[in-house]
């Protein structure tokens, strides 16, 4: 297909909930195996203050954690806990053999150090994939790490909609630890086998870099940053930015956009990720992947 072709097609949808959706019956199906050999995965999601958008967050992971079947909790703890009264919750998970999933939401309250809470974090259990140890894994590619759900979920999303990632030039839009970062290692691995191009806001040119992507993945937090005019035609495009912004039109008075610019970018691609619906429900199906291994390995 010539370029002018497929600039005048409109990219296909990736489906992120209706992928999440059959990953996490797959999941359910071996939740139900396991149990059947009398271990039931447990995830235990550790909750610190009040804030109102972490407290949706652990709502769902608990929900979705129950309906595969496995064994959900949440600790809710005050804002003024300390230090140390965290890492002896963390502690405690540790060395309960129930508990095979351990994740303590993020932002933390200060004067709290999340850093020493997630080196505290058994890595058999760290779900999340943020421990060292596990980052470590995922950089050197020994599959009995635990990579971050965010990523992960990117890399099952191109698999599930058939992008040959091998020899592609993947273009990736944030350096963050959970999500940019991780993402390029895991693009690198052989097999998947990505040139990847990692940018920030230090990147001079970022448009030059985009356009030479035939795959992008913006990870970045600002509102459709990423515009028609930056993407080649015919790449595939995942958008991982989750950015609330003002819309008259909504009920609530906001709504939540990522960061492409769906409409214009749509006209370019040859496939898409919408926002809400594209990457957003694979990354709980991810933390309940990483779970059932967890729990699977206790038995392996
Ligand atoms: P961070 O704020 O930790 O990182 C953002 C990255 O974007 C940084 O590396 C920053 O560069 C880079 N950046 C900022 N502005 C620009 C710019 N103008 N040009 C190029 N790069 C820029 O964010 P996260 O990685 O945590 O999250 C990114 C987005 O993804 C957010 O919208 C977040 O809500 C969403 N998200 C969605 C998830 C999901 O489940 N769908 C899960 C996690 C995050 P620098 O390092 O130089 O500051």
């Amino acid at each position: 297909m010539t370029e002018e072709a497929t600039a005048t097609m409109q990219g296909a949808i990736i489906d992120g909930a209706a992928a999440a959706r059959a990953l996490r019956e797959e999941i359910a199906r071996r939740t139900a195996a396991l149990a059947a050999r009398g271990i039931v995965p447990g995830l235990s999601v550790v909750l610190v203050g009040e804030d109102p958008a972490s407290a949706v967050y652990v709502r769902n992971k608990e929900k979705a954690s129950r309906e595969a079947g496995m064994r959900g909790e949440t600790i809710r703890l005050a804002a003024s806990t300390t230090q140390e009264e965290l890492l002896a919750v963390v502690d405690r998970l540790n060395a309960d053999p129930a508990v095979h999933g351990i994740l303590v939401q993020m932002p933390l309250p200060a004067p709290l150090d999340a850093d020493a809470v997630i080196h505290r974090i058994d890595p058999s259990k760290d779900v999340d994939g943020f421990h060292p140890v596990n980052v470590g894994k995922v950089l050197i590619g020994d599959s009995s790490g635990f990579a971050p759900c965010t990523p992960s979920g990117v890399l099952h999303l191109l698999r599930v909609s058939g992008v040959e990632t091998r020899g592609a030039h993947a273009v990736i839009v944030g350096r963050s630890n959970i999500v940019g970062k991780p993402m390029a290692a895991l693009l690198v691995q052989p097999g998947v086998d990505a040139t990847v191009t990692l940018c920030h806001s230090r990147t001079r040119d970022l448009a030059d870099h985009v356009r030479r992507a035939d795959i992008v993945i913006a990870a970045v937090g600002r509102a459709r940053l990423i515009t028609a005019a930056m993407v080649k035609p015919g790449a595939v495009v995942i958008d991982v930015g989750m950015n609330r912004i003002e819309d008259a039109t909504a009920k609530s008075g906001s709504g939540l956009v990522g960061d492409v610019d769906f409409d214009g970018v749509r006209d370019v691609a040859s496939q898409i990720t919408p926002v809400p619906g594209g990457v957003g429900p694979m990354t709980i199906a991810m933390l309940l992947r990483n779970t059932l291994t967890a729990a699977e390995r206790t038995v392996a």
